[in-house]
């Protein structure tokens, strides 16, 4: 039975909102896809997919000049203050970094998506805060939605002054609405005339909402009747911050990212013209989660290159810093943290450029991969800064302003781990991607056998599941116990690795198929469960991505590539096995028990002599107070 709380939507619900939006076809082929129905198909990613030389060629001028403009801009600054600079956001409009991906007819670069997550993670490696910028316009903004589903007429008004540098920002997210879209509460009710939708409504956390001209806004309209029941409506607007009725409320500070130009947004009768919708009415969630499919392509390589800087500050320091008679490097400890430094960059940047040369090679579905990419890279450069700052000891703690006081080089850790820790929440928090990608990962036995175990299917529907199992099962099942026709010679030092991962995928396919028979209907909410078997198709994913990428490198004679490779593939052998060791969780129905008992307050007392963290008197100023005016659009 599904839960109520008052002004909430149950989670059925929530569910359903969630299936609407979700793309149910696969036109395209998927490796994943493949991969967690136990088909290991490499062909599918391998020979590594790499930017032509035209498009690098192409790329080199503004990749030239964003190097030498992100060299001279003072990050630390920026995080001090918490402000960029007006000169440098107008730099960055110079050198045409709002407009990247946006196509040359329209004023844009026209670079690809592998030139476009190469440039963001360059400046991921020094500044965080303008990397918020350039992603929240680009990879979630305007740009994004409007190439996937605007009208010919909205592209050519919009495109070319987003390319110009006119900001846009994505606002889905309300104070009830976070990774539960079936709680938004922004309305847009037509107009009696029906020239125009009304918008009414609050967005929280949106991420370039103080500065931007233009924004998405995720709003409801009125229900559909669906077989006679009413459907929630979400469509996506295009609205400018000069409406009348646009407000910023509220500039939000974070612990890390603090340039970040984050806002909460009032709309108040905001009147927004009918053809500002993108795509339809109603399609507004499934235009986000498409437009977030390749939006997300950004974090993986963001991650990848701040793990780049880490790996940089880590050996330097590894190998200079002196104690107990060595350099730190040398001792066992600090050794295994930087050899995993090393190879987990490297499977970063594996994943990320995989990912995206997927993207761009076309006519492959990109979203499961999309979600990996996102999912594995943020854990995986989480703890990249988090073994750095502890390489650093103290002063890994230490600002940079304080280290550079102090006559020190002023390597900015501290900053790394503050701005790293969001990565691993916006954009679909772990949980919410591992959900999304379990959801896929089921998807064939779903639709094949699920009436069978379902307690609400009818007779009629019970007989066709039977059918479809009868005819899938029978070939499928042995097919993943029986296999292994290759030897991947290509591959060299690795083969036995791609051995590895070709046999695994078929035991991780059994082994879902296992979990569905064994938990039934049961398994949606056995969360744990399904979590361990997306992670395995992670690690898998990362270690054919590795490996690919290794043999790419070899074969233009960086060897280097393979060591690094086979160490990544060793310990995520290590991760996969433990996974399936306690794939049931040993532990998951005591750790559940207590989990509702601390959530009744049964622990309370283990709370005893604390003192509670939020103060009485609060040194803020209250909201209404801090309320800024709507800020002029920057004229371009
Ligand atoms: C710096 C920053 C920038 C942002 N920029 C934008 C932006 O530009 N536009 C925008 O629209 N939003 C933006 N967001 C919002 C961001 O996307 C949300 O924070 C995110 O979606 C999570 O929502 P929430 O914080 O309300 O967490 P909640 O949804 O309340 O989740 C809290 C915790 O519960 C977990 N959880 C939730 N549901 C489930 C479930 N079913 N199963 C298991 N675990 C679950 C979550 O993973 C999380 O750990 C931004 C947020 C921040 C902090």
């Amino acid at each position: 039975m599904s839960q109520q709380t008052p002004g909430h939507a149950t989670e059925q619900e929530a569910r359903d909102v969630a299936e609407a939006a979700r793309e149910s076809e696969w036109t395209s082929p998927s490796f994943l896809k493949e991969l967690f129905l136990g088909r290991f198909r490499l062909d599918l990613i391998d020979p590594f997919p790499e930017p032509t030389a035209e498009e690098e060629a192409k790329a080199k001028p503004f990749m030239d000049k964003l190097r030498a403009f992100m060299e001279r801009v003072d990050s630390d600054k920026i995080d001090r203050e918490g402000n960029i600079p007006e000169s440098v956001m107008q730099e960055m409009r110079d050198i045409g970094a709002f407009g990247i991906k946006i196509p040359t007819e329209y004023g844009g670069l026209g670079l690809s998506q592998t030139s476009y997550i190469r440039a963001i993670g360059m400046v991921t490696s020094k500044d965080g805060s303008l990397t918020t910028v350039l992603s929240a316009h680009q990879s979630i903004g305007l740009p994004g939605p409007l190439k996937l589903f605007g009208s010919e007429e909205q592209k050519k008004k919009y495109l070319p002054r987003l390319a110009k540098g006119a900001i846009s920002a994505f606002a889905l997210t309300e104070v009830d609405a976070g990774s539960d879209p079936a709680n938004m509460r922004t309305t847009a009710t037509p107009s009696e005339d029906g020239k125009y939708f009304i918008l009414n409504g609050e967005k929280l956390w949106c991420t370039n909402g103080t500065r931007c001209e233009l924004m998405v806004v995720m709003a409801r309209t009125p229900d559909a009747i669906v077989n006679g029941k009413p459907k929630k409506q979400i469509t996506a607007f295009i609205v400018e911050s000069s409406m009348p009725g646009v407000e910023v409320t509220h500039r939000n500070h974070f612990m890390g990212l603090r340039a970040i130009e984050n806002a909460v947004l009032k709309f108040t009768n905001v009147k927004v013209p009918r053809e500002n919708i993108i795509w339809e009415e109603g399609k507004g969630l499934k235009l986000a989660l498409v437009t977030l499919n390749t939006g997300r392509l950004t974090l993986p390589a963001s991650c990848a290159y701040g793990a780049k800087q880490m790996l940089l500050v880590a050996r330097e320091w590894a190998a200079k810093r002196v104690q107990w008679g060595q350099p730190i490097g040398k001792h066992e400890a600090v050794a295994q943290k930087l050899a995993r430094l090393a190879a987990n960059t490297f499977a970063m940047e594996a994943v990320a450029e995989l990912a995206s040369g997927l993207a761009d090679r076309g006519g492959y579905d990109i979203r499961l991969e999309a979600a990996i990419g996102k999912l594995w890279n943020t854990e995986a450069g989480w703890r990249a800064v988090d073994d750095t700052v502890q390489i650093r000891g103290g002063r890994g703690y230490e600002t940079a302003d304080s280290l550079r006081v102090r006559g020190e080089e002023p390597i900015p850790v501290e900053r790394a781990l503050r701005d790293f820790r969001i990565n691993l929440i916006f954009e679909g928090s772990s949980e919410i991607m591992r959900l999304f990608i379990a959801r896929e990962a089921v998807d064939h036995h779903f639709k094949t056998a699920f009436d069978l175990v379902n307690p609400h299917a009818t007779g009629k529907q019970r007989w066709a599941a039977f059918v479809r199992s009868a005819r899938f099962y029978p070939w499928w099942y042995p097919s993943m116990w029986i296999g292994g026709t290759r030897g991947y010679r290509e591959f060299g030092a690795l083969a036995g690795q791609m051995r590895y991962v070709e046999r695994t995928t078929r035991r991780l396919g059994r082994s879902i198929f296992h979990a569905m028979v064994r938990l039934g209907a049961k398994l949606e909410k056995r969360q744990m469960v399904l979590f361990r078997l997306v992670d395995v198709g992670a690690e898998l994913f990362a270690m054919a991505a590795v490996c690919s990428r290794a043999r790419m490198l070899a074969k233009k004679g960086d060897a280097n590539a393979i060591e690094l490779a086979d160490l990544f593939c060793r310990e995520a052998r290590l991760r996969i096995a433990q996974h399936f060791r306690e794939l049931f969780g040993p532990n998951d129905a005591a750790l559940y028990k207590v989990s509702q008992k601390a959530l009744e307050g049964s622990y309370a007392w283990l709370e005893e002599g604390i003192v509670r963290a939020e103060s009485a008197v609060s040194g803020g100023t209250p909201v209404a107070a801090t309320a800024t005016k709507k800020r002029e659009p920057v004229t371009v």
